[in-house]
């Protein structure tokens, strides 16, 4: 099996990074200057290698390109005070591959391979972590089949790789949010649980339908009654209703286990909630706004941690909320970031060292 020691470096002659400021950098758009690159050939990983941030050169007929078997992760890295890097959960997205490696009929990674692989690239370009405020370094691992051949099948070869991208600070205003009922994301016995490429190609036209009349995002509901909620776009999404915090079960395999959200219901229970994961209908939901008990209703992921909606459309029913007043997100916002940045003590081991 492949160890860490088999990981063979190339640094690139001359940093990109001299060109390039890193003060409220866009997200996803500069790359550091390496890249993890590993192929899985004849039932085992091999030629694992740290090289210059380049172009792949793939054929045509690469098999990813024509039946999605390709799947993704999106991890964060941060600096603290002292300039030390510390990852956010790692682990959990690492497992989290695996799991959708296996529903996509793709070969598990080994732990060491994605753990220590990502650490020893991150150290290389450890100086591209901006050390400025509410800025980060987003860490993207990815799969893909990689056989050049076009039969549909399970591919006999893969390329696992990490790419790194320095991000500023990314404002999310609140959002304004299309309960979708034609449209849908997941359903069980689907790929939704699974971060899997297509799932993200799927959701963009329901999602610019709801954006050509005036709409920031869709809140997926359940595939058979359009009844259920599930997700809020591509976040995970919470609803504060009286002293309960209720976000859907991950039970029926159509929601995306986020690492935030888990995180998210961590610190809830600190602040006393008591936290709920069960199916919560629209209809519970416009009692709740009817009854003066729907607090908050926000959205949780990796880019932009905690995202508040201001407005939620069910048919004609029009939930407008004043997110100036809110106290919970904006606290767990705060407190996730302290936790991040080391101003927090990390509590429940979230931190990993670079
Ligand atoms: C990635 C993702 C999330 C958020 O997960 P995090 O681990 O919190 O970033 C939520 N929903 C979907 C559909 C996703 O792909």
């Amino acid at each position: 099996m492949i160890a860490a020691a088999d990981i063979n470096i190339t640094k690139v002659e001359r940093s990109k990074l001299k060109d390039i400021n890193l003060e409220n950098i866009p997200f996803g758009k500069y790359f550091t200057d390496h890249m993890l690159e590993v192929d899985y050939e004849d039932g085992e990983w091999k030629n694992a290698e740290i090289k210059p941030y380049q172009p792949l050169l793939l054929a045509p007929s690469v098999a990813a390109l024509h039946y999605g078997q390709a799947i993704f992760e999106g991890i964060k890295a941060y600096k603290n005070a002292a300039g030390d890097a510390y990852i956010f959960r790692p682990l959990d997205n690492f497992k989290r591959f695996n799991v959708s490696a296996e529903r996509m009929q793709m070969p598990q990674v080994p732990e060491e391979l994605f753990m220590e692989g990502m650490r020893m690239l991150i150290e290389l370009d450890k100086n591209w972590i901006p050390q400025l405020e509410d800025h980060s370094l987003y860490i993207r691992p990815f799969m893909f089949s990689s056989d050049e051949m076009i039969g549909v099948r399970p591919s006999e070869k893969y390329k696992f790789m990490i790419i790194l991208s320095p991000t500023g600070p990314y404002y999310s205003a609140p959002m304004r949010i299309y309960v979708e009922e034609k449209y849908v994301r997941a359903v069980p016995g689907g790929v939704g649980y699974a971060k899997a490429a297509g799932n993200y190609g799927a959701a963009m036209y329901a999602t610019a339908e709801a954006k050509k009349i005036g709409y920031d995002q869709v809140l997926w509901t359940d595939a058979y009654e359009h009844k259920y909620v599930q997700e809020c776009g591509t976040m995970n999404v919470f609803f504060i209703i009286g002293n309960a915090a209720i976000t859907p079960g991950l039970e029926s395999g159509t929601i995306l286990a986020g690492v935030t959200r888990d995180s998210t219901i961590a610190l809830l229970k600190e602040m006393g909630f008591n936290v709920e994961e069960r199916p919560l209908s629209m209809e519970d939901i416009i009692d709740a706004h009817k009854a003066g008990i729907l607090y908050e209703v926000f959205g949780t992921g990796t880019a932009a941690t905690i995202s508040l909606i201001k407005e939620l459309r069910y048919k004609d029913y029009v939930m407008k909320f004043d997110v100036d007043s809110w106290k919970t997100a904006p606290a767990l916002k705060k407190q996730l970031n302290a936790i991040r940045y080391g101003q927090e003590p990390d509590n429940h081991g979230w931190m990993q060292k670079v």
